[in-house]
């Protein structure tokens, strides 16, 4: 069997040069070429419906765009980059001056070996997107060019990928990644393929939670996929928007809305505990699908594991975004952290205490050693009858277990073996479940 960091680099290669956008074939495409791996349902919102205070485009085919300069060479060419036509363009042909041209090219001074990626989903227009260095080679000295985008606007359809995964619970998390942006390996691709080997991973897991995966074009995809399934995503308490997880630099998370939220502190406990150091960045109304998920009407806590986050990087949303900036094991790294995290979080039961009214008889239910008097409180460490004593304390059907591992500064793993006794001894029951 083929290692995980070469299969991630297989899709990578594969799936780099499909030219997505936030509807059409390189999407389905995408869609297809992950179902190789985990069984993904494909849904498909028509163009037209309205979603929210929002509509579905209609869909975007592009077959080709180049510039051509007064010799007839083409100096832009889409068939070299799909960044290099502005998404969503409408169709033109025509012979342009430099002055009009220029206010449909754009470039980065700054970075001048890449081509930025931009898209005009909701107006009207066309675009080009040209390296700073092309811009000086080629348009600087000319006056005359002919511009030439074949593209269409049709009656189609927006594409979402959803795969559920059924745990001992119905209660599920969200688990979100967006596949609009063309070639570009950070933001998202890397996302993308992550988010498709941790539900293949999870899949093989006897799981307390069940799972929603979706797979959709950013903010006009996730306003579709809620408006499309308001009761279950209602219900919905907590989650994550995957993206951006492949870049060479630091580890970091954003926040869920609510700082507080457990999600959070089971991400920070999973980077401590694997030695990494990481960024922390507060929940902000900037960024991905959170900001749907999260909306007055979901409230979702959905978090982002990250490894150069998107605004962070000097090559984010643009060419330079490529298969030199993102490495395989990079995303294999961040996959990691995902894992450990959902291990966590799928333990992290809320339990209520049977008989609250003070203490269990221990011994009557086979929780006490056998002969008393030899047992001596020691707070170094704490042994199965501290835990017992400790969970029995503190469950109350409102606090979580993550949180009485971290107050009591023990592993959740070790805190849930103990907890799941207990349930099985019918003194806990899982509430919320
Ligand atoms: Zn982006």
């Amino acid at each position: 069997m083929k290692d995980i960091v070469s299969e991630i680099d297989d899709y990578l290669r594969i799936l780099f040069p499909v030219h997505r956008s936030i509807t059409g074939e390189g999407n389905r495409e995408t869609l297809r070429i992950l179902q190789e791996l985990i069984p993904i349902r494909m849904i498909e919102y028509p163009s037209g419906q309205q979603v929210f205070d929002w509509t579905i485009p209609q869909e975007w085919i592009i077959r080709d765009a180049w510039i051509k300069g007064s010799n007839d060479k083409k100096i832009v060419n889409y068939r070299n980059s799909n960044l290099h036509v502005v998404s969503y363009s409408r169709p033109i042909h025509k012979k342009i001056s430099q002055k009009e041209l220029f206010t449909h090219l754009h470039f980065l001074e700054d970075l001048p070996e890449a081509i930025p990626y931009r898209t005009s989903y909701y107006k009207e227009n066309w675009g080009f997107c040209v390296s700073y260095n092309d811009f000086q080679r080629y348009f600087s000295n000319e006056d005359n060019f002919e511009v030439y985008i074949d593209s269409e606007f049709k009656n189609g359809s927006l594409s979402v990928g959803e795969l559920l995964i059924k745990g001992e619970s119905a209660k599920e998390y969200l688990i979100s990644t967006y596949l609009c942006h063309p070639s570009m390996a950070n933001d998202n691709l890397s996302g993308v393929i992550l988010t498709a080997m941790l539900a293949r991973e999870l899949m093989h897991r006897k799981l307390n939670y069940s799972y929603r995966f979706v797979f959709l074009p950013e903010t006009i995809g996730a306003i579709a996929y809620c408006a499309n399934n308001q009761e279950a995503m209602k219900k919905i308490d907590a989650g994550f928007v995957i993206t951006n997880v492949g870049g060479p630099g630091k580890h970091g998370y954003k926040q869920s809305w609510h700082a507080n939220h457990p999600i959070n502190q089971i991400i920070e406990s999973t980077f401590r505990e694997n030695e990494i150091d990481f960024i922390t960045y507060s929940f902000n109304i900037h960024g991905s699908d959170e900001r749907q998920y999260s909306s007055g009407g979901f409230r979702i806590n959905a978090a982002s594991i990250t490894k150069d986050k998107y605004y962070e990087y000097d090559y984010y949303h643009t060419s330079l975004d490529n298969l030199d900036f993102v490495k395989p094991e990079y995303i294999n790294e961040s996959l990691q952290i995902y894992i450990e995290a959902i291990e966590k979080l799928d333990k992290n039961i809320i339990y209520e205490n049977i008989f609250p009214n003070c203490e269990v008889m221990l011994s009557k239910h086979g929780l006490y050693p056998q002969t008393g008097g030899g047992l001596l409180p020691d707070d170094s460490t704490l042994n199965e009858l501290d835990l017992t004593l400790w969970l029995l304390f503190y469950c109350d059907g409102q606090i979580s277990l993550f949180e009485i591992a971290e107050k009591l500064g023990i592993d959740i793993h070790i805190l849930y073996t103990t907890a799941e006794k207990l349930f099985q001894k019918n003194l806990l029951k899982r509430c919320d479940f």
